[in-house]
């Protein structure tokens, strides 16, 4: 879709503010890759930069989330993530215009930097698990009422709200979620105590981008605090990340023992947001990792 004139003057706008010359956008280039924005690069003649909008109605949080969850990783000071300009609405199209970072190969430490630099992230801590307001995962609602406990967190605030969506939308079979019932109360034991992590939340491999100073920008965060073991299986949900990154993590910051035999049922989460968001084939998803466990 080309942008539209009124958002492109917008954009303009917001460019211009604060200095003193005016700002226009010679081109903008859609791209490709996202699954829930329309994305776009902008030449500009105050530079280049990211824009992704969607319909308001689709999407009413005007990317104030995701912009929240930029700030607190940013603040954590460990990893990139790309500045924000500005975000907001117009005419029923909300939009994010952020730094465009340019992607670039990997060089040979790169994954090994990426994952010392993730297990430092995930030693900011909290005093419970969860955030101080809820967020999303895609275009999902993420609950985050603080909870003491991560399996009680784990239980009514990632797997009971995304069960209940999927089975009033029909979308899980119906023994999965009488499977889900039998798993909740089993958790505690398999799960080792940690203290909540801050988390990206949603990180795998399209969500961070090899940038051409060499580090890893972290984008479309789903941020809260929790237990790391999530952002780590969510990286082999899809794969994409290299044995360097486990070790230089492990190096850094070692994971409990068994941690591998835990990824599948972290993986349940995720698995349940593609499930609501795409249905087809996940539902046996779902169902093959359940059964790893119940
Ligand atoms: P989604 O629709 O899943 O939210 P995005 O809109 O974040 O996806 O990403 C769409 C495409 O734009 C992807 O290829 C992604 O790598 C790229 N991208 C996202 N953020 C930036 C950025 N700040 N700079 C450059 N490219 C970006």
């Amino acid at each position: 879709m080309p942008l539209p004139q009124p958002l492109t003057t917008h954009v303009e706008e917001l460019l211009a503010r604060g200095g003193d010359a005016p700002v226009t956008v010679q081109r903008a280039d859609e791209l490709y890759g996202g699954s829930i924005n329309d994305a776009y690069r902008l030449e500009t003649t105050a530079g280049r930069f990211f824009l992704k909008v969607n319909t308001a109605d689709r999407f009413p949080s005007p990317f104030k989330t995701e912009v929240q969850g930029l700030e607190l990783l940013r603040a954590a000071g460990t990893l990139r993530v790309p500045d924000v300009v500005a975000h907001g609405e117009l005419g029923g199209t909300t939009f994010l215009l952020m730094e465009f970072i340019a992607h670039a190969e990997e060089d040979r430490d790169f994954q090994a930097r990426f994952g010392r630099s993730l297990a430092k992230l995930h030693r900011h801590t909290h005093g419970s698990f969860g955030l101080d307001h809820d967020n999303h995962i895609g275009l999902l609602p993420q609950v985050n009422t603080p909870h003491k406990d991560w399996a009680e967190f784990l239980v009514q605030c990632r797997f009971e709200p995304l069960v209940k969506m999927a089975r009033d939308g029909r979308r899980i079979h119906p023994g999965d979620v009488l499977r889900f019932e039998r798993l909740y109360g089993k958790l505690k034991d398999w799960i080792p105590a940690e203290m909540p992590a801050l988390l990206h939340g949603d990180l795998w491999k399209n969500n961070y981008i090899a940038a051409d100073d060499g580090q890893a920008v972290l984008i479309d965060p789903a941020v809260y605090y929790g237990h790391r073991e999530m952002d780590l299986a969510m990286t082999k949900l899809f794969g994409g990340f290299d044995r360097d990154f486990y070790e230089a993590y492990q190096e850094e910051e070692p994971l409990e023992k068994g941690w591998e035999e835990r990824v599948d049922l972290c993986n349940l989460y995720p698995l349940l947001v593609h499930l609501n968001l795409f249905g087809g084939s996940y539902a046996n998803r779902v169902g093959a990792a359940l059964r790893k466990y119940v």
